[in-house]
């Protein structure tokens, strides 16, 4: 069988895209086959300028796509510069001492992390290593692990966590995260609405059937998530070894929603441009959400619901999640500023079968899994290229993106 490409490339999101764009610059050929009827995968612009998935080029100074923005003309602002920090806690906002003590609360975890980390010890859940018992350590381990991580501290690797940490600057774009990956794919050749169902690469070659039909290629390169793998959204012939397997189940994703409000001009003018709240934790097993007022001042409130509650939402439906939010609302700002919140966009990365998940997290013990997913098997004939590959920017766009290059360049060596 001859082949129809040199490199197919399983899914259009930002390491699909990666991927075709080092490919073609190289001069082989290659072909995206990508599920949904859009571009983008979790980093994705609507209409209205809303980011469903990836809004932050996060250490934008370190991130691959910074340069593409300031090349291509995206006007983008250093977030943390704008934005005005609000806590509530015990039914008030917090006082300027408190919110310094919040502050002062996150620095003490990141050095308590990072100090265990460097004492030798093996792998355990982050939450182990977590500071306990001061005023607001309760409510940093929430915000690192579910409103950031999109996951518990329980539920991570130490490890992983502390190699994976971001820093500033997090960079927010106004015209949308997902604006820019769209306008990096421009010319490339996708194929849309062509979900890959088998992958036969027992072969000289690689066979992707669907409904699309077959196509034949020398290499894939596989950049759907792991929570797509681990479900068996794609069957592969011959099985994948026990090890990738492994690698895979080591790499769930945790979830990540958002809400976007729109609210009416002229209502809720202390709601300052770029403003973040998070409501402190008033009892335990309380989770809270957080929330971004107007970013770059448009009439939008957007609300962030992450870690075990987002599953348990996902899993009620859109119209309990969102009873859940307005009631969020309700208890900091009262019923008559609720009542400005228009009916929302809401997301959700948990049920869409092509995702299944916001991004990754390793277990406890599997630091070690995102490179042994990122090996190529049968002398580079089959790839797997994500976020979740990247040992040091996983869960970003920035880890998609080096991993579908670093994807291409192992095609390349093959
Ligand atoms: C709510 C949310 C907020 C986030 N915030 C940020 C942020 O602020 N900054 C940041 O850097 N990152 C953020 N992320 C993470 C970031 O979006 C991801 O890490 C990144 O976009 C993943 O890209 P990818 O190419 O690895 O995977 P994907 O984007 O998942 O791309 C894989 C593609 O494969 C397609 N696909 C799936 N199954 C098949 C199949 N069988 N056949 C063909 N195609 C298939 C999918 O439709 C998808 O388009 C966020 C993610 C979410 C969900």
């Amino acid at each position: 069988m001859s082949n129809d490409v040199d490199v197919l490339v399983v899914g259009a999101g930002v390491a699909g895209i990666a991927a075709a764009r080092a490919l073609r610059a190289r001069a082989l050929s290659c072909l995206i086959l990508e599920a949904k009827d859009r571009i983008g995968g979790r980093a994705y612009t609507d209409a209205t300028g809303f980011d469903h998935g990836a809004s932050w080029l996060h250490q934008a100074n370190d991130n691959p796509l910074t340069a593409f923005a300031e090349a291509l003309g995206f006007e983008t602002v250093d977030h943390d510069k704008l934005r005005q920090r609000l806590l509530f806690t015990e039914g008030r906002f917090a006082t300027t001492a408190e919110r310094r003590a919040f502050m002062a609360a996150e620095d003490h975890f990141w050095r308590v992390i990072e100090a265990a980390v460097a004492d030798g010890a093996p792998d355990r859940p982050a939450s182990d290593a977590a500071p306990q018992g001061g005023r607001f350590d309760a409510l940093v381990a929430h915000w690192e692990g579910a409103q950031i991580c999109a996951a518990e501290l329980s539920r991570m690797s130490l490890h992983d966590f502390a190699a994976t940490a971001l820093d500033g600057p997090n960079l927010l774009l106004r015209h949308g995260l997902g604006t820019l990956v769209a306008r990096l794919a421009e010319g490339l050749p996708i194929r849309l609405n062509a979900p890959v169902s088998q992958l036969d690469w027992g072969g000289k070659h690689v066979d992707a059937s669907g409904t699309f039909g077959r196509i034949c290629a020398r290499t894939a390169i596989i950049t759907v998530s792991t929570g797509v793998l681990a479900q068996g959204g794609i069957a592969f012939t011959p099985d994948l070894p026990t090890e990738k397997h492994a690698a895979i189940n080591a790499l769930p994703l945790g979830l990540l929603n958002k809400l976007a409000f729109p609210i009416a001009p002229g209502t809720l003018p202390e709601f300052e441009p770029f403003a973040s709240l998070r409501r402190d934790i008033a009892a335990p097993g309380d989770r809270p959400i957080s929330w971004i007022s107007r970013p770059f001042g448009a009439p939008v409130l957007l609300a962030f619901i992450g870690g075990s509650l987002a599953w348990e939402l996902s899993r009620a439906g859109r119209q309990a999640t969102e009873a859940h939010v307005r009631g969020e609302f309700t208890r900091v700002f009262g019923t008559v500023a609720a009542a400005a919140l228009g009916p929302p966009t809401i997301t959700d990365w948990g049920g869409d079968p092509y995702f299944l998940g916001s991004y990754s997290h390793a277990i406890p013990g599997a630091q070690a899994a995102r490179r042994a997913l990122a090996e190529p098997l049968a002398d580079g004939r089959l790839i797997f290229a994500g976020e979740a590959c990247h040992p040091r920017f996983a869960a970003t766009v920035a880890g998609a993106w080096l991993s579908g290059e670093a994807a291409a360049r192992a095609c390349l060596a093959a």
